[in-house]
């Protein structure tokens, strides 16, 4: 089963693409956490992808659709897979469908989480992540049991650079200029589902879970 997570930044999209993804075992996909990693290494991608996510802009389709064509068709992603943060604009939606469909396979469902503008500017001002296990708190909704302390591996938690006011603006002009169009794409596939991303983390999970149970003809 290939599914797609869609949300505005803050949306909670990376929080619930994992449990969705655990829950039914399928691999988890994030693009912005293997963006992440490539910034790690010394080399000139690793150079210029930071540019691009410091900034808070996309980046080029070429090499982010290049990235996730090759991690789809391996062995770990052959059951299905969940994609956090990936297609992000039209064009990258039509190479997915393409590669899928290279490989024999679809999008089954896109699930679009919504969150209105004030929630997202307050979710995304107090965000912390793990370096070591990458799993997200939030100072005030999700805080960790000690301060700076991941709850679930004990790595120590930092602010994204692209969490500033002004990268967090420009993440948010992008997002509707170039994602929100993707919710009339998977809309006129007749393969959208929307969930209302407000309330607890649980609460969210359970709607999202009796949604894709009522709408995906195969057992979920
Ligand atoms: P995220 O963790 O999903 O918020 O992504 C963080 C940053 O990684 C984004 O602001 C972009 O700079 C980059 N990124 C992640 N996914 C994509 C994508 N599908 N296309 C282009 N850039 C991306």
């Amino acid at each position: 089963m290939y599914i797609v997570f869609l949300g505005a930044p803050g949306a909670g999209k990376g929080t619930q693409a994992a449990l969705v993804a655990r829950t039914l075992k399928l691999a988890h996909l994030a693009t912005g956490d293997l963006f992440r990693e490539v910034q790690q290494k010394d080399t000139e991608l690793a150079r210029l992808v930071k540019t691009y996510m410091e900034d808070g802009k996309l980046v080029p389709d070429e090499i982010t659709i290049r990235m996730v064509s090759e991690r789809i068709s391996g062995p770990e992603c052959q059951s299905g897979v969940i994609l956090d943060g990936f297609p992000r604009n039209v064009r990258q939606a039509e190479a997915l469908d393409k590669a899928l469909a290279e490989l024999g396979k679809a999008v089954d469902k896109a699930v679009y989480i919504k969150v209105s503008d004030r929630d997202l500017l307050a979710r995304l001002g107090g965000r912390w992540i793990c370096r070591k296990c990458q799993a997200p708190y939030h100072a005030i909704t999700a805080p960790p049991k000690s301060p700076g302390k991941c709850d679930r591996c004990g790595g120590e938690l930092f602010q994204r650079a692209d969490d500033t006011p002004e990268t967090v603006k420009r993440r948010l002009d992008v997002y509707f200029t170039e994602t929100a169009p993707l919710i009339d794409y998977y809309e006129r596939s007749g393969k959208l589902i929307e969930v209302n991303g407000e309330g607890s983390i649980e609460s969210v999970e359970r709607r999202i879970m009796g949604a894709l149970s009522r709408t995906v003809t195969r057992p979920v």
